[in-house]
């Protein structure tokens, strides 16, 4: 393992009963496999598993870290993970199986991880209409989290040579669809209490949506520029307490957030400490960034000091966002 994750031999599976079977089989033991979608191809890991959703974007190589959509095979297993409100469940019943995606909030009994959700209380849920991806997430029986399976700042991938030229060997399987349909991505709404907001359009119209629900939607770019209520669209998930980057020693009030073996002076009598990865290991590292997050703010400590994070790998994307919730105020 590497910081860019492993490399991996990657198998390209066959639309078929066994290609689907052994497609499952990986995302439930936690590997990356891509799929075709209705819209694009997607990469997808186990949306439950944080170590598999640090393992997508270590594959894209992706400098930070954003909200993903978790994929589900039905709308029951939707609202195990999403609370509907009465328009979000107008939609979903409308336009699921589809390329729509509603942002709602999480639901008590959700399973997706802190990473696939960047820490935010809401989650964005999709149901897609393309039979093999329906027939996977079924057969996997778990939220898929996908985002497009191309290496950042690369087109979108419509088919399975496009998905290798860009991930083979750094991904466990494509499974092979033949060419997506739609090749836009899905329309993202969310629903999160008042008007329900366009974040993106995508392959359902606005029209149909607005025609549906008997209201004109307020239009939000996508992380929620001029939110409807203040921090109701945050894309960002912001500590209360100061972060404070680079310690290099900590004070006896103060919450630290470690990476790898580095001593820092006082963190023995600091009030909490976390190690993101005692083994310097960024993708178990960035699967650990959110909740650590969380728990060291719920500590109490007005400041969480972090120590250093190599800028290598996953280490860019870490950095990014603790420079974000540095900033934030
Ligand atoms: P994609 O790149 O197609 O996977 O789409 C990801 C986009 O979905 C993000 O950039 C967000 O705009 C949106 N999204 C997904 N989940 C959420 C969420 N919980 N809150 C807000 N936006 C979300
Ligand atoms: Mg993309």
């Amino acid at each position: 393992m590497n910081d860019l994750g492993s490399m991996r031999q990657t198998e390209r599976l066959t639309s078929d009963e066994p290609g689907l079977a052994r497609a499952a089989e990986i995302l439930r033991r936690g590997g990356l496999v891509a799929f075709p979608t209705e819209t694009v191809y997607g990469l997808g890991a186990d949306a439950t598993d944080a170590q598999a959703v640090a393992g997508i974007y270590a594959a894209k190589e992706r400098p930070s870290f954003n909200p993903l959509i978790s994929h589900l095979g039905s709308f029951e297993a939707a609202q195990t993970q999403g609370i509907f409100d009465e328009t979000a469940r107008r939609l979903a019943e409308a336009f699921w199986p589809g390329p729509l995606t509603l942002v709602v909030p999480v639901a008590p009994t959700c399973t997706i991880s802190d990473l696939a959700r960047a820490g935010l209380d809401s989650v964005g849920l999709r149901v897609p209409a393309h039979p093999l991806a329906h027939a996977l997430l079924q057969k996997t029986g778990r939220p898929v989290a996908a985002p497009s399976a191309n290496r950042s700042g690369r087109v979108s991938p419509t088919d399975a040579d496009h998905v290798l030229g860009d991930l083979d060997g750094r991904i466990d399987a494509v499974l092979d669809g033949g060419a997506s349909q739609v090749g836009v991505e899905s329309t993202i709404v969310a629903c999160l209490g008042g008007t329900p907001r366009l974040l993106r359009p995508g392959g359902v119209p606005r029209d149909a949506i607005e025609t549906l629900i008997g209201m004109k939607l307020e239009s939000g770019e996508e992380g929620g520029k001029n939110p409807l209520a203040p921090g109701m669209l945050a894309s960002h998930y912001a500590p209360r307490a100061r972060v404070r980057l680079n310690a290099a020693s900590v004070g006896a009030d103060e919450a630290v957030l470690l990476f790898g073996a580095q001593p820092l002076e006082g963190v023995v009598t600091a009030r909490t400490t976390l190690n993101l990865s005692k083994n310097g290991d960024l993708v178990e590292a960035a699967a650990h960034l959110f909740s650590y997050l969380r728990q060291l703010d719920a500590s109490g400590a007005a400041t969480i000091a972090v120590g250093p994070i190599p800028e290598t790998g996953l280490g860019e994307a870490i950095n990014d966002r603790l420079k974000r919730a540095a900033a934030e105020r």
